[in-house]
């Protein structure tokens, strides 16, 4: 079929239909993947709806982004799972419309993280991280502190012992290109996408049949997806899940300094003290956990200005003195679906309800692991393993048994 042909699946106020093989409930990063990776799988031919309470996507975790993807982790699934972001954000016009003049290259600016250590522990936890993502192929290198003044000599460096930092496939990409072309190529492919909320699940047995929309109405399904980013638990409840995920809030400043630093461009930096920053073209963006972290109600918005003033803006004048002068732009909170557990994905079907597919718990890492979850969940959904990337060990067995996924390098 050319592209021409192929027209738009409308964006609906109501399912067309009764009943779908898959319905996805959340249509932002996580849940467009999804459809994507599924309407385009050489062996599903199946219907698919994606129901989206807002279909403006204004407050969704994937609004609210900084955008940026590493391979410094320190567990190897995650390592692979960044890879494939990495490979796949690369060849994103070949894989996703090679014909299709309106979807284009995913930009990305390899500016790469650079982690600080300021105590003998951190930076043995930097190196032993070293070692393995350099076995897994990422281009991760241990810095001294002369080696990090003499390329980043806007850095103070009096306290640290070392850096790690990665200048390979390491940076800002642009997600918000990557969000709308999945999204267009899904409804392309057949994908519906409906304006409504997800307020029940009928459950019979080890299945779930259908979902009820707040509207009213019952829709039929052969699988479920929960990809409801920070109202995730709710959605699982539904379900009768138990799900330990819930929305944190996270605040991001935009500043602008006096003047500009001079040196190689600034890494997205992760500073001892917590406080992280990144260029966004001639400003910067930063931002840190506040402390206490406490779970909020997913419609809280409301800014912590403090945090700003008392936590962050020290740590960055010390770190970088040039930032002493500085103004803040703009600045807004976010929300990561935290994972009380262990701060990682849970993804893959509910062990004992087979069609109940989770999606949930990115915390701050979900738009580089979109790529590697959308071709996961497909797998699981077509063939009932996975085929590429074994994502197992990030199933919802854990959460019974309340065993983490060990990954120390979380932000
Ligand atoms: C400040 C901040 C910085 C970040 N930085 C990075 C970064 O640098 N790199 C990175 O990889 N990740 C980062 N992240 C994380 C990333 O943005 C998220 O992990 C990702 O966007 C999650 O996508 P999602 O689709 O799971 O959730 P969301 O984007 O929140 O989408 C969930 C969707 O589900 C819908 N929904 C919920 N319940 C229902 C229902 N019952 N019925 C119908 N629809 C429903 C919602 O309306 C929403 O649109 C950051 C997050 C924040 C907040």
């Amino acid at each position: 079929m050319s592209y021409e042909a192929r027209s738009l699946a409308p964006v609906t106020d109501a399912p067309t239909n009764e009943s779908y093989d898959v319905v996805i409930i959340g249509g932002a990063i996580i849940g467009s993947a999804v459809a994507w990776f599924l309407a385009e799988h050489y062996q599903f031919d199946g219907s698919i709806l994606v129901v989206e309470r807002d279909m403006t996507f204004t407050n969704c975790s994937t609004a609210h982004t900084n955008s940026c993807m590493r391979q410094q982790f320190s567990n190897p699934l995650n390592v692979k799972i960044s890879q494939y972001a990495a490979e796949f954000v690369r060849e994103f016009k070949a894989l996703v419309g090679p014909d299709d003049p309106e979807v284009h290259d995913v930009a990305v600016e390899h500016f790469g993280y650079m982690y600080l250590a300021a105590d003998q522990p951190f930076a043995e936890t930097l190196r032993v991280n070293q070692a393995l993502q350099a076995e897994l192929g990422a281009g991760t290198r241990i810095y001294t502190p002369d080696e990090i003044k003499a390329e980043y000599p806007y850095y103070n460096v009096d306290d640290l012992i070392c850096g790690s930092h990665n200048k390979v496939d390491e940076g800002y990409f642009d997600s918000g290109s990557m969000f709308d072309a999945w999204r267009r190529k899904a409804r392309q492919a057949g994908v519906e996408y409906t304006r409504g909320e997800v307020v029940t699940m009928e459950r019979s047995g080890d299945r779930i049949s259908s979902v009820t929309l707040a509207s009213g109405r019952v829709v039929a399904c052969g699988a479920v997806v929960n990809a409801a980013g920070p109202r995730a638990s709710t959605v699982a409840a539904m379900a009768g899940f138990d799900l330990p995920v819930e929305p944190r809030k996270r605040f991001t400043f935009m500043v602008d300094v006096a003047e500009p630093l001079e040196g190689s461009r600034l890494p997205l930096t992760i500073d001892p003290s917590g406080v992280h920053v990144r260029p966004e073209g001639t400003s910067y963006m930063t931002g840190c956990s506040p402390n206490p972290d406490p779970a909020v109600d997913p419609d809280d918005f409301t800014m912590d200005d403090d945090i700003f003033e008392e936590k962050i803006w020290p740590a960055l004048a010390h770190r970088i003195p040039a930032f002493e002068r500085l103004k803040v732009a703009t600045r807004w909170a976010g929300h990561y679906a935290h994972n009380r557990l262990d701060h990682n994905v849970v993804v893959g079907p509910h062990p004992e309800v087979d069609n109940f597919v989770f999606a949930n718990g990115f915390s701050g890492h979900g738009l580089q692991q979109s790529p590697a979850i959308g071709r996961g969940v497909a797998e699981r959904i077509v063939f009932g393993q996975y085929r590429t990337l074994d994502l197992s060990p990030l199933g919802y067995q854990r959460i019974l048994d309340a065993e983490a996924f060990v990954e120390t390098a979380v932000i």
